[in-house]
């Protein structure tokens, strides 16, 4: 949520084209929202996604080495993209840090 500096109300955001401005429906200030939030958003959304998967003990494991301790064993799973043009995703969560990373 954003305040606006000015008068100190929460701001609304506005789709202008391809830009969202934030704007403050007191006084009227407006400033361009930054692309980068909106980009967090949908990361934070797909990692959601990612931790659906609940019954890790249901999954596959394969012999795959974690880029985050060396760990030589994985549970992995494949998810097909919001596209059907593009190949789906395997992910990987070690079974030792429980660190998760992807694979196209
Ligand atoms: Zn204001
Ligand atoms: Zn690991």
């Amino acid at each position: 949520m954003e305040f606006c500096p000015k008068c100190g109300s929460i701001m609304k955001p506005e789709k202008k084209g391809n830009n969202v401005y934030l704007v403050c429906p007191k006084c009227g200030y407006k400033e361009k929202m930054k692309s980068k939030k909106f980009k967090i958003e949908e990361k934070s959304k797909e990692e959601e996604n990612i931790f659906e998967i609940k019954n890790l003990d249901l999954l596959p494991k394969t012999h795959k080495l974690c880029p985050k301790c060396g760990n030589h064993e994985a549970y992995y799973w494949v998810k097909q993209t919001r596209s059907m043009d593009e190949p789906p995703t395997t992910f990987f969560k070690c079974t030792k840090c429980g660190y998760i990373w992807r694979e196209y």
